[in-house]
C-alpha cells in the first residue's frame, strides 16, 4: 500500500464524517449562500477542527464566495482542500538532527502512544541508515521499560533502561554517556506521562534536560509530544500544558485510524503553531508516516 493509500485508509473514519457530509451538501446546494456556510461550518466544527480555526476557515471561504474566486458550492471544496493544506504546511527539516548523537525527548500523557510511536520511528530512522537508540525514562508506568525492551527488539535497535520504579534522569544519564560511545546518530528517550501537576512535569523535565546539556550542550534537539487524536479537543488542552512546560518542538498525531474527527491535526498545528511532524495510523511497526500537509488535505477532502 502507498503512503497516500493508507493515509487515506487510516482517515477512513475521518472521511466518512467530514469529506461525505461536504460532498452531501454540495449536492444539495445551488448557490454560495448563508444556508451553505452555515452548514459547512457545523460540519468543521463536528469534525473537530475547533472553533478559532474554523472561524478563520470560514472567514476564507465567506471571502473567497463575495471576491467571486469561487463560484458555485462546488468549487467550495478545492479551495478548502487547499486552504487547508496551506495552514499545515510547514517549513524546515523534520527532524533536527545535529550532533553525534542528536537527542530526541518524547513526551505525552500515558496511553496516548508514546512507547509505540518511539518503536516505530526507530525503525524508521533505523532503515534509513542511521544508527538507532532507544532510553527507557518512562519508569513510572508499570511495564513501560519492558514494553520498550519489545519494541527495541522489533526495530532492531539498542535499549538503555534501568526498571521501573528508577530514577528518570539516571537512565537518561545512562542512556546519553552509552549513545556517545556506541556512536550513535540518534536516541530516543521515552519519558514519564504524569501531568497530575504542571509543576511536577516541569521539575521532572528541568532535570532530565539538566542531564542531557551537560554532556551534550545543545541538546534535546527535539522534543516530540505524542497526542492521541482520538482525545479531541482534549488533546489541545494537553498540548497547551506540555508547550508551557517542555516547549515541544514538533507533534506525532496517534491513532488517526480511530477517530472520525482527525481535523484535530489542523486546530493543533493552527492553535499551538507547532508542526505535526508524524502521523500514526495503526498498531503496527510501519503504521508512522511523516505528516504531510497536502496528502493530509486530500485524504481528508
Ligand atoms: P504510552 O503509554 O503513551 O507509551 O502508550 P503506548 O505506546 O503503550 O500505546 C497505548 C495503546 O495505543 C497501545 O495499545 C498501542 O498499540 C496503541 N496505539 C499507539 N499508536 C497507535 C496508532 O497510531 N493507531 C492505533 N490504532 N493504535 C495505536
Amino acid at each position: 500500500m502507498s503512503f497516500m493509500e493508507q493515509l487515506k485508509d487510516g482517515l477512513s473514519k475521518t472521511r466518512k464524517n467530514f469529506t461525505e457530509r461536504m460532498e452531501d451538501l454540495v449536492g444539495a446546494s445551488v448557490e454560495l449562500d448563508e444556508d451553505f456556510m452555515d452548514e459547512m461550518e457545523m460540519i468543521l466544527v463536528a469534525g473537530d477542527v475547533g472553533i478559532k480555526t474554523t472561524e478563520k476557515i470560514m472567514a476564507a471561504l465567506r471571502k473567497a464566495a463575495a471576491t467571486r474566486q469561487i463560484k458555485s458550492p462546488a468549487e467550495a471544496l478545492p479551495f478548502l482542500k487547499n486552504y487547508i493544506a496551506d495552514l499545515l504546511k510547514t517549513t524546515g527539516p523534520r527532524m533536527r538532527f545535529k550532533g553525534h548523537p542528536s537527542i530526541v525527548l518524547v513526551v505525552g500523557v500515558n496511553g496516548v502512544g508514546k512507547t509505540t510511536t518511539i518503536g516505530k520511528l526507530s525503525n524508521y530512522y533505523r532503515l534509513m541508515g542511521y544508527k538507532v537508540m532507544m532510553c527507557a525514562a518512562d519508569t513510572f508506568r508499570a511495564g513501560a521499560t519492558e514494553q520498550l525492551q519489545i519494541w527495541g527488539k522489533k526495530a532492531q535497535v539498542d535499549v538503555i533502561a534501568h526498571g521501573d520504579g528508577a530514577d528518570p534522569a539516571a537512565v537518561v544519564y545512562d542512556g546519553v554517556k552509552a549513545a556517545i560511545a556506541r556512536k550513535a546518530d540518534v536516541l530516543f528517550v521515552d519519558t514519564a506521562g504524569r501531568l497530575h501537576n504542571k509543576t511536577n512535569l516541569m521539575k521532572e523535565l528541568d532535570k532530565i534536560y539538566r542531564v542531557i546539556r551537560k554532556e551534550i550542550p545543545d541538546g534535546p534537539h527535539e522534543t516530540l509530544l505524542v497526542l492521541d487524536a482520538t482525545t479531541g479537543q482534549n488533546g489541545l488542552i494537553q498540548a497547551k500544558q506540555f508547550q508551557q512546560a517542555a516547549g515541544i518542538t514538533g507533534i506525532v498525531l496517534t491513532k488517526l485510524d480511530g477517530t472520525a474527527k482527525g481535523g484535530i491535526a489542523i486546530a493543533i498545528a493552527k492553535e499551538l503553531g507547532v508542526p505535526v511532524k508524524y502521523a500514526g495510523v495503526g498498531e503496527g511497526i510501519d503504521d508512522l508516516k511523516p505528516f504531510d500537509a497536502m496528502d493530509f488535505a486530500q485524504a481528508l477532502i
